[in-house]
Parts: structure tokens; sequence; C-alpha cells
């Protein structure tokens, strides 16, 4: 089958004239190449694509020196497997070498290894993702599918191309529910059954792999659905058995959406939100999140200690050290009255600034040492019980003070 026209119908002009100069000088240099995965998946669904994915038979990490000096093209970055982005014709795209993946253990990163084309499309999850479709002239815009794909994609199923896929890589346990809510498709039935084999082995992926298939679910378009499709098999807990479940999770993200803050990591504080404040540390050390995560999630314990009833002076005490993305968070889930505290710490008590300094006591008398120090705070903690004042004003109140 030719997908020319299917391929002419689907993608932009200036990603055509990317493919087609790649195709020309893969011919000079003599190299077999392929669009293939989600990209040749996403033009047979007569899908608009965004990631050009490319496939040779040599390693690309020097090729595009080898190009025809006329073509403009910037490498972007080199990975850990020889995978090379590129820009070409304004449009980026991933060259990748044909390899094969040998897993040294369930949930370990596999051994890579240089290997024909065939054995790259063997490597892949599933067979709506083995699909290849040649580059170079003498085989233009020919479709490989390498395991019945296209059957596959017209009964809407998703299959595994081996028995013990999710043994070798249980991230693909997060994929095939990912595609599944993204496609509307269902698990083909065997596969469903090796997926809930391998679910006791998604305990054994590295925090990084696990923040990666839960972020790329995050940025589903029905990323909700999808979430709450990780419930049915408890996928979640079988991370580590304090993460949130999906229905949850769905809805706390809901309430963060209006919040002002960082958009990369908003779903990232719902979820450690929903984690009890003893197990939070354990979890983000599982989703290997960092030590601003590690201090998000020590602020939230904290401010769910506050009692309701505190002077407003106790209130900027236990609130100043904590961050206002953690009191942000928080004010969605507290009870209202703490949420008031913490609207007012935020809105009033956390605005409010001396005006003066050290100079402005010792030039009052004070003698400089520690005690500078004590009368600048008793004049904050006036202000923070009564109101702000001017310069002028928080000098009469420090004078007081002396
Ligand atoms: P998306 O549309 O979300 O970008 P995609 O299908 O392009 O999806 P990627 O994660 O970009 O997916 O991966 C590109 C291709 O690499 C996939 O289509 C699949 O063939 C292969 N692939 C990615 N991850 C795995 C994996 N864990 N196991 C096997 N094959 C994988």
């Amino acid at each position: 089958m030719n997908i020319e026209n299917l391929l002419k119908k689907t993608i932009t002009s200036s990603q055509y004239r990317a493919i087609t100069i790649l195709g020309e000088q893969f011919d000079r240099l003599g190299i077999r190449a392929f669009l293939v995965g989600g990209t040749v998946r996403d033009i047979l669904l007569g899908k608009s694509i965004t990631d050009i994915d490319v496939v040779l038979e040599a390693d690309p990490q020097d090729i595009t020196s080898k190009f025809d000096p006329k073509y403009k093209v910037e490498v972007h970055s080199v990975s850990q497997f020889g995978t090379c982005k590129i820009i070409l014709s304004d449009q980026t795209i991933d060259l990748a070498m044909a390899r094969k993946e040998v897993y040294p253990s369930p949930g370990e990163l596999p051994v890579v290894e240089h290997a024909s084309f065939e054995d790259d499309l063997a490597r892949r999850d599933f067979s709506i993702n083995a699909f290849a479709a040649g580059i170079n002239s003498q085989d233009w815009c020919e479709l490989i599918d390498f395991d019945n794909g296209l059957a596959d994609l017209e009964s809407k199923q998703i299959r595994v191309l081996y028995s013990k896929s999710f043994q070798d890589d249980p991230t693909r346990i997060f994929r095939v529910l990912r595609y599944s809510g993204r496609l509307g498709f269902d698990i083909e039935k065997r596969t469903k059954k090796y997926m809930i084999e391998g679910l006791r082995l998604i305990s054994l992926l590295s925090g990084v792999r696990l923040t990666n298939e839960i972020r790329k679910i995050f940025s589903e378009e029905n990323s909700g659905a999808i979430l709450r499709s990780l419930d049915q098999y408890e996928v979640m807990s079988y991370a580590h058995e304090s993460f949130p479940n999906g229905a949850d999770l769905t809805k706390r993200r809901d309430l963060l959406q209006s919040l002002q803050i960082d958009p990369h990591n908003r779903d990232f504080y719902a979820f450690v939100s929903l984690i009890s404040s003893l197990e939070r540390h354990n979890a983000i050390e599982r989703l290997n999140l960092g030590n601003e995560f590690m201090k998000f999630g020590s602020d939230l314990g904290k401010i769910e200690l506050l009692e309701e009833k505190v002077s407003r002076s106790e209130l900027h005490d236990q609130l100043k050290q904590i961050s206002e993305i953690a009191i942000l968070v928080a004010g969605t889930y507290v009870s209202r009255k703490i949420k008031s505290n913490l609207d007012l710490f935020l809105q009033e008590l956390n605005k409010i600034d001396l005006l003066i300094d050290g100079q402005d006591l010792i030039g009052l008398g004070v003698p400089e040492g520690p005690r500078v120090g004590d009368e600048l705070s008793k004049t904050l903690s006036y202000m923070i019980e009564s109101g702000p004042l001017s310069k002028p004003e928080q000098l009469i109140v420090a004078k007081k003070f002396i």
C-alpha cells in the first residue's frame, strides 16, 4: 500500500518539504530511511502530525553534516540512545538509528544495539505503532505494516506485539491506557490479560520513568478520562501504595486550574496534595520529583496543622517560611476558616513591610547588637496586629518599644 495521497492530505507543506529533503539526502548517502511509529499511525488515521519520527539504518549523530550544504540543518539535541533532534525546513525531526532492545530485567532501561530496520519495528509497543513508510525514492511512501496494525486500526483495538511486552517494559501499561483513552480504542483481549499480569511490575519502574508517563497522561486532551481508566486496574497503587486514584486526581487538578502557578508542575502539585502528610516524603521520593517538591510537601503538612483560631501574628509566624504555591494549593481543600486565614496572610499580612532599618534604630539611641533586631521585629509584630504604617509612624512605634 502506498500512502502518498494520505500523506499529502494530512501533513503541512512544510512537513512534506522536510520529508522529501530527507529522502533525497539519504538517497545520496545510500542510507535506508523510514517514517515510523506514531507519525505513520496518525497519517493513516488522517490526523495532523506534530512529531516527525524517522528511523535510519545508520548512526544519525553527524549524518546531517554530510547533507548538501544548501540545506540549513540545525542539530538540536542528541539523546543517550543516539537519537538526534534536528530542525530542517522549520520542522523538528527525530532521527533515530534502527535499534534492537534487550531488557536486562523488568522495569529497567533496555540495552540498545544497532540493528536492522525490521528489528526496530519488532521492539515497538503496539501493532498500531509498528508501522513504517519508506522515504527513499525506491520505496517512497510504501507502507510497512509489521504486525497487522492496519487491521487493528480498523477494528479500533490496541494489541501488543508479543506476550512478554509489559514485563519487558511496564511503562507500556500507562501507554496502552493513554492510547486507548486518546483514540477511543479497546485493548485487545489477550493484551488486556498480559497487561493485568504485568501490573505488579510497575513497582520496579524508576521514578523518572514513572513521572514521565504520568506527565504524558496529564498532557493529553482527555486526561481526566485516561486517569479514571487507570483506576479500573489500580495502576497508581501498583506504583506506590500512597498514590491518589485517578478520579480524585482529576477533581483536584480541576480545582488548581485557576491558580496562578507554574502550569508545568501544577498537576504534580495536585498529585502530591492528595497524598497523606505521613506518606508525602516517600511518595515524592518515589516519583523522584526533587527538593522543590519536598519543600512543597512539607509546607502542605504545616498548613494542614494550622489551628482555625490564631492571632494575626501567630498566623504570620507560622506561614512566613511557607511557599506561596503551597498556600494557594492548600487553599483549595482546607476548611473555610483556614482558607480565610490563608487569604488574610497572602493578601494582607505578608505584604506588611518594615520601612525602617537598623540604622534608624541606632539613630534613635539603640546600641548596636542583637537588640536592634529585637526592636525591629517588635515593630513588625505591632503592625501585623494593627495594620501597616508609614515610615514616620513606624519610627514612633519603634521609639515606644525602646
Ligand atoms: P504521541 O502521539 O503521544 O507522540 P507516539 O506514538 O509518537 O505518541 P512516542 O512516545 O513519541 O509515541 O514514541 C514514538 C514511537 O516509539 C511509538 O510510536 C512507538 O512505536 C515507540 N515507542 C515509544 N515508547 C515505547 C516503549 N516504551 N516501548 C516500545 N515502543 C515504544
